[in-house]
């Protein structure tokens, strides 16, 4: 039995034989032509450059059909490399001044920018060089004329195993007995891994040697939660995961009768339990778990990986799709939290190289400085009112300045569209993130000015106990039962409703099953849970007395060291 660790890609488990699609090298010589092939030569490449953009509009047009607009767009970014002067200008200009064949002058032109990605400190960038190798050998196919590889001769349910997988490949693998796949390149991010998630594919990849170390016909076993895959596992594995799988495929069926049901406690408390949303490609599943509304909408996602801010058109379609999909149902939109370690490539002045980035120009700070971006958002947000129930949330603020700062820009982008003439209900909710102990140990000044409270657990932990909530060489401090974090919880669910307002928590302690006791306990208003979590938290929601709960975190607000608190959670 040999165990491998790649990149969890796409979560799930697959037992079955390995298919192993051959390591279709392609060997490229160098043929030195004469002066008057070379017009031949770039009509050629020419030829395959057009083939490769309809082999594009082909799969985007699939892509389309099967998982609609958002991951089409992924196809834009092989079109980008397709049109890219190192490409179409380059090897022409190598086919003439080297007297060259073309596929030699495109291997050759396919290298230079391939090293110019290899340099690139960005994952996502580094990561677009699996991209690049796709549309480059697309385009090398086409000049030798070979065909790909389809996958329609696999007869019976397999483990695909490959060097690297196209993101059109991928398309086709549930149609085709494949069960799920491993490959040795992609990390995270590829857009292979993002289409397996979607399409609910099990996926390893980063593998390294598999596709060379696994042969065909080979049993393996490929742990997609885990990242791991096992060849030749011994019966007694095959029997733990088979196990495994059963067992998650009969949890599924239990909660799967949780959807739609309320979130009360089993003495009849009744609670909201909202989602996480961190894009507009899970809202399709999100709705499946009808929830009570999207308790947190991280924005984030609209303005990483490119070089220039999305649209107000771009961002108020965006909004107005998730607020009319929710409606009746609250959607709580938060303005983008860009720093940290969400760095943009929007090459704005600001988070370049700090010391302390969690500590430094981060969330509404950095939006404050550049408040063209915050204002555009603000309008995409508020235009996104026509569609449903939308209130919008300020992250990171640590002054009550800050909040008066942000709420002017507000005012200012609501009288605007009304002077465009766009309707507008008479009040959009403005909250406040409550993610920085200033703001928890000011909140009764802050709640004169901010409709609601947010608790970010995530940042909250991390700035109370000055823990570096991604370090970790102290990720063992991070802890959500230390005493301090809970009496600093307990005071702003106290401060807020003394003030007759509502309290959310959208941290990832809502998704932590053993933490949710302390939460209901506490008595907030709305848990917003990550999706893959939110019908397990509802079942130990409703299986706990909130009368119990409430005793426990009385009990609990009395100590002094975390264990004891994890003790008393757990006695629940
Ligand atoms: C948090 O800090 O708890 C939170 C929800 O925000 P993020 O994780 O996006 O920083
Ligand atoms: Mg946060």
């Amino acid at each position: 039995m040999i165990v491998i660790k790649g990149v969890p890609a796409s979560p799930g488990i697959a037992i079955g034989r390995a298919y192993v699609l051959e390591n279709e090298e392609i060997v490229i010589s160098r043929v030195d032509i004469p002066k008057q092939q070379i017009r031949v030569e770039v009509k050629r490449f020419k030829l395959a450059l057009e083939a490769t953009h309809r082999d594009l509009d082909a799969t985007e047009t699939k892509v389309l059909k099967m998982l609609g607009k958002e991951h089409a767009r992924l196809i834009d970014t092989h079109r980008l490399i397709l049109r890219d002067p190192l490409i179409t200008k380059d090897v022409p200009k190598r086919i003439q001044d080297e007297k060259v064949n073309a596929e030699f002058a495109l291997s050759e032109a396919l290298e230079v920018v391939n090293q110019a990605f290899e340099k690139m400190h960005d994952e996502f960038f580094r990561e677009r060089r699996h991209d690049l190798f796709d549309v480059g050998k697309r385009l090398l196919s086409h000049l030798l004329k070979t065909e790909k590889k389809t996958l329609s001769d696999v007869k019976r349910p397999s483990i695909l195993v490959s060097r690297n997988l196209l993101p059109s490949d991928t398309l086709n693998l549930k149609e085709n007995n494949i069960l799920g796949f491993v490959t040795d390149l992609g990390g995270k991010t590829s857009h292979t891994a993002i289409l397996a998630q979607s399409m609910e594919i099990p996926a390893v990849v980063g593998l390294s040697d598999a596709s060379h170390r696994i042969k065909a016909g080979d049993e393996v076993i490929l742990d997609g939660d885990q990242g791991l895959v096992i060849i030749h596992p011994s019966p007694e594995a095959v029997v733990k995961y088979e196990k495994v799988r059963e067992r998650s495929i009969q949890e599924e069926e239990v909660l799967e009768k949780l959807r739609g049901v309320p979130a009360s406690t089993a003495d009849g408390k009744r609670f909201k339990m909202a989602v996480n949303l961190d894009t507009l490609e899970e809202l399709k599943t999100t709705l499946l778990l009808k929830p009570d509304g999207v308790g947190l909408f991280r924005t984030e996602y609209l303005f990483l990986n490119r070089t220039t801010a999305p649209s107000e058109e771009e961002q108020t379609e965006a909004y107005s799709k998730v607020a009319e999909a929710m409606s009746p149902h609250p959607l709580v939109i938060r303005t983008a939290d860009i720093g940290g370690d969400r760095l943009s490539q929007l090459g704005l002045e600001g988070p370049k190289n700090e010391a302390n980035p969690f500590m430094g120009l981060r969330g509404i700070r950095l939006f404050l400085r550049h408040s063209e971006l915050l204002k555009t958002q603000f309008r995409a947000i508020l235009r996104a009112t026509l569609q449903g129930r939308v209130s919008v949330l300020l992250p990171m603020v640590s002054s009550l300045r800050e909040l008066q700062s942000a709420r002017r820009i507000f005012f200012q982008a609501q009288q605007e569209l009304l002077a465009e003439g766009v309707p507008l209900p008479k009040k959009t909710p403005v909250g406040i993130m409550v993610e920085i102990p200033s703001a928890a140990i000011l909140l009764d000044h802050f709640l004169e000015e901010a409709d609601y409270v947010s608790i970010g657990t995530n940042d909250l932990i991390q700035y109370t106990l000055a823990v570096d909530r991604i370090n970790e060489e102290v990720a063992h401090l991070y802890d959500p039962y230390h005493p301090a974090v809970l009496r600093l919880l307990h005071g702003i669910v106290e401060t807020t409703h003394k003030h007759g307002k509502k309290v959310t928590v959208c941290g990832e302690m809502t998704s932590d099953p053993k933490a949710v006791p302390l939460l209901i306990g506490l008595g907030v208003d709305v848990l917003s849970v990550t999706p893959r979590m939110y019908l397990r938290v509802k079942q130990i929601l409703r299986s706990l007395r909130f009368s119990d709960a409430q005793a426990m975190v009385a009990k609990a607000l009395k100590q002094s060291d975390s264990s004891e608190i994890r003790k008393l959670v757990g006695e629940l």
